[in-house]
């Protein structure tokens, strides 16, 4: 059920240079799936749909993490105030998990790990029997990465990351440059009948799923999140 409540603002945390977690309070009755997105209306008109980038199973409260850019609304995020309230609708959308596949494949660009993240802590703390689950990781360098210990040691029966990076400097066992459809084929096995999963900004997803197309990946495995606002 979509609500809309006032949250209060409990804390921030640093990801990366350009990567910031904020933490509100939950709404006893804010109830939602791993990977859906919320409204959040800062006032005076700021209003950015923002994953939910922790997982349903944290009862006491909800985070988002926002790549910050030089916007008013990321200005406005920074001056908030611990116990300000900032309103909440939603949860909206469906970017989440609807059944299990033999192989799950993650793929996110930048910023766009904060639904799968959500999705993958869930999977950790469901302890659910899952099949094969990849994740693909893209991102500029090794600085840039999101929550990066705490994918590298999820605990999730079958679970493989990959990181991709534009510059790979300081990291062994990666790839250098973008996620492409010759990376897939490498990593995942029997890749054209595997589900994927897409997260980022609208033009890493449409190049993702040309690279898709081109290892006859049926547009019915692949589900997309697109960060509209980030080119
Ligand atoms: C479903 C969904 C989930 C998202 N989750 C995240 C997340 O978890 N973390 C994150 O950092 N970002 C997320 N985004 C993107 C976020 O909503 C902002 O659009 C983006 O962060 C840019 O905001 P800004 O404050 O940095 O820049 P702004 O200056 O506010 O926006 C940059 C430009 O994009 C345009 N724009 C902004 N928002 C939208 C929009 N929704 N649709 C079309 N044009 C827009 C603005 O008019 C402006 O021209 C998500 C977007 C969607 C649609």
């Amino acid at each position: 059920m979509i609500m809309e409540y006032p949250a209060k603002f409990l804390k921030r945390t640093e990801r990366t240079p350009t990567a910031v977690s904020y933490r509100f309070t939950r709404h006893k009755g804010f109830s939602f799936t791993a990977g859906q997105y919320m409204l959040v209306n800062l006032g005076d008109k700021l209003v950015h749909p923002l994953s939910l980038s922790n997982c349903p199973e944290e009862s006491n409260f909800i985070e988002f993490t926002k790549r910050m850019t030089s916007s008013p609304y990321c200005s406005r995020l920074e001056s908030l105030e611990k116990g300000e309230t900032i309103n909440i609708k939603g949860p909206l959308g469906d970017f989440c998990l609807a059944e299990s596949h033999e192989t799950l494949v993650m793929v996110a660009g930048g910023i766009g790990i904060t639904p799968i993240r959500s999705i993958l802590t869930s999977l950790e703390k469901k302890k659910e029997n899952t099949g094969k689950v990849i994740l693909l990781y893209g991102n500029l360098n090794r600085e840039d990465i999101a929550f990066k210990d705490e994918l590298e040691t999820l605990k999730i029966p079958n679970y493989h990351l990959v990181h991709v990076l534009s510059d790979p400097t300081g990291m062994e066992n990666v790839y250098h440059g973008f996620i492409s459809a010759d990376i897939i084929s490498k990593e995942v096995p029997d890749c054209s009948n595997a589900h994927y999963m897409v997260s980022g900004p609208p033009v890493m997803v449409e190049a993702i799923k040309k690279a898709l197309a081109s290892i006859d990946v049926l547009g019915d495995h692949i589900r997309t999140d697109m960060f509209l606002g980030y080119k």
